[in-house]
């Protein structure tokens, strides 16, 4: 239903899965795969990021190879380490050693997977990306956006994003209105095999906090992440009237397209260079 409400996707798409090899992505895998093949036109395409956390990430990846290889669909495995010479693990550390605690390890983390995943799906081919965002997580980024002062972005940060250029791959949520719970019992209704255990960074987001709040209002005012959500959607048309639309340009580190000179990937890497 939400496929169908926000447009999603077309017959012809060749659609690039994020896949961490967690309950959600995997999830969005098998439902995907199925849709797909009612289309002959459509195809999928797994793309697993490594970000290089010891004891954590290489269970998820080895999940979702397994689940791939199940499924029949292809699978493209690639690493901060090998965008970036730095895995996850390094970040942290130079960022512990540099004493800098403004932005948490899943910040930079956040940035540098959606750029390697950007350019993964345009070296795959794909013209569209889809995230396994729940309505939990959806709600959390409302909520954190405007915790962080920021709340235009959520013009930005739609079910079906604009194309606003060519070398942006066009990302779609199939699941942001689907509750996280929900993606978990059909995950193990399904009997997927996924990673359970939490990254070791987790709990020193902002996020988590937000995340308990919401739940502790979800348990007491039932529909409140819905209500929050359905809030959002009515008031973007009029944020979007009043974000300005600003053109982009090459990084002039990297060469991806950003709105200032140098991307936030190309920025954050300068800055643990010299830690
Ligand atoms: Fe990265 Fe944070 Fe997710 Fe761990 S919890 S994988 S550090 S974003
Ligand atoms: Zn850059």
């Amino acid at each position: 239903m939400t496929i169908a409400k926000y447009n999603m996707m077309k017959y012809n798409d060749r659609i690039a899965v994020a896949v961490s090899g967690g309950k959600d992505s995997l999830s969005l895998l098998y439902i995907l795969a199925k849709i797909e093949r009612n289309f002959p036109k459509a195809s999928l395409v797994a793309i697993s990021v490594d970000e290089g956390v010891r004891g954590y990430r290489g269970k998820a990846i080895r999940m979702a190879a397994e689940n791939c290889k199940k499924l029949g669909i292809e699978h493209c495995i690639v690493s901060f380490k090998e965008f970036y010479g730095y895995t996850q693990d390094d970040v942290v550390r130079r960022l512990k050693k540099g004493d800098k605690t403004e932005l948490t390890p899943c910040a930079y983390c956040g940035v540098l997977r959606r750029k390697a995943l950007n350019i993964a799906a345009r070296e795959v081919r794909a013209n569209k990306v889809a995230t396994a965002h729940t309505l939990d997580d959806e709600t959390q980024t409302i909520l954190l956006n405007i915790l962080h002062g920021d709340p235009l972005r959520i013009a930005r940060e739609k079910p079906l994003t604009d194309v606003v250029h060519p070398d942006l791959v066009q990302r779609i949520k199939p699941f942001c209105e689907i509750p996280e719970r929900e993606t978990t019992l059909y995950a193990y209704i399904k009997k997927i095999k996924f990673q359970d255990a939490p990254c070791p960074y987790a709990s020193q987001a902002i996020r988590n906090d937000i995340r308990l709040f919401l739940n502790r209002m979800e348990y007491r005012h039932a529909g409140t992440k819905f209500t929050v959500f359905k809030s959002i959607e009515k008031i973007r048309p009029a944020i979007e009237k009043i974000v300005t639309r600003v053109e982009l340009n090459k990084c002039s580190e990297c060469g991806e397209p950003t709105n200032e000179r140098t991307c936030k990937a190309c920025q954050m890497l300068q800055q643990l260079s010299v830690l």
